[in-house]
């Protein structure tokens, strides 16, 4: 079982990247973000609490996430999980740690994903993805081939993220800085630490995964 973070600021290319796991290599992806967007519109009170922090661009408490990971991990993975957007600060990743412990599992690769800022805020604003099969377009770089239907499964559901602004943008890179950068040195520390050129193109930046996980 091969267990992987993708960690990076948001832009960086971590839900680009896990998608092409899911689809080459069988892992199942375990996107924080996209469980809080998903209970954002399960109509709950901590739905509605949830869906406002979100919008600021401020992390959410760790007692949810962790929350929402330990439900996850119960259900299994063929070929590992990638940890897309969690860990988020030490807490988490601690308790990460001690989840997979407790399953008799470890993690193969931490994979830095390096991007500088400047190139997060085009990526950021010009970003959009598909509702239905979650692909991810950009207006410049890679729009829908068809303006407004999703290219992978014709839907007609293209979606912006209400925090893919640039003020909550700025509000999303200091919590990176100040709360989840240090995981950095955290899983160096560990003999983990794998770091790519995210700014690469996508294929290259799948090469240099690839490149990491055929090796251990
Ligand atoms: P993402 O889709 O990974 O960019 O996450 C979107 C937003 O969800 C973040 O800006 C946070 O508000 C929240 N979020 C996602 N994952 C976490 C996490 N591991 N810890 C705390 N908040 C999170």
């Amino acid at each position: 079982m091969l267990n992987i973070i993708l960690l990076g600021p948001p832009g960086a290319g971590k839900g680009t990247q896990a998608k092409r796991l899911v689809d080459e290599r069988a892992m199942v992806q375990l996107s924080t973000g996209d469980m809080l967007r998903d209970a954002k519109t399960s109509g709950t009170e901590m739905g509605r609490k949830v869906a406002e922090v979100m919008a600021t661009g401020q992390l959410v408490t760790d007692d949810i996430v962790i929350g929402l990971i330990k439900e996850k991990l119960t259900q299994g993975a063929g070929g590992g999980f990638i940890f897309d957007g969690f860990p988020r600060t030490l807490k988490q990743a601690d308790a990460l740690g001690a989840l997979l412990d407790g399953m008799g599992q470890g993690l193969a690769a931490v994979i830095e994903m390096q991007v500088d800022d400047a190139a997060l805020v085009s990526r950021i604003t010009g970003r959009y993805t598909c509702g239905n099969c979650g692909e991810v377009y950009h207006d410049i770089t890679r729009p829908a081939k068809v303006s407004g239907t999703c290219d992978a499964c014709g839907s007609h559901d293209l979606r912006r993220r209400v925090d893919d602004n640039e003020d909550a943008l700025k509000t999303r890179l200091m919590e990176y800085y100040k709360k989840t950068s240090p995981l950095i040195g955290y899983y160096y520390a560990k003999d983990k630490l794998h770091s790519v050129d995210g700014l690469a193109e996508m294929d290259h930046v799948s090469q240099a995964i690839a490149k990491v996980l055929d090796k251990g």
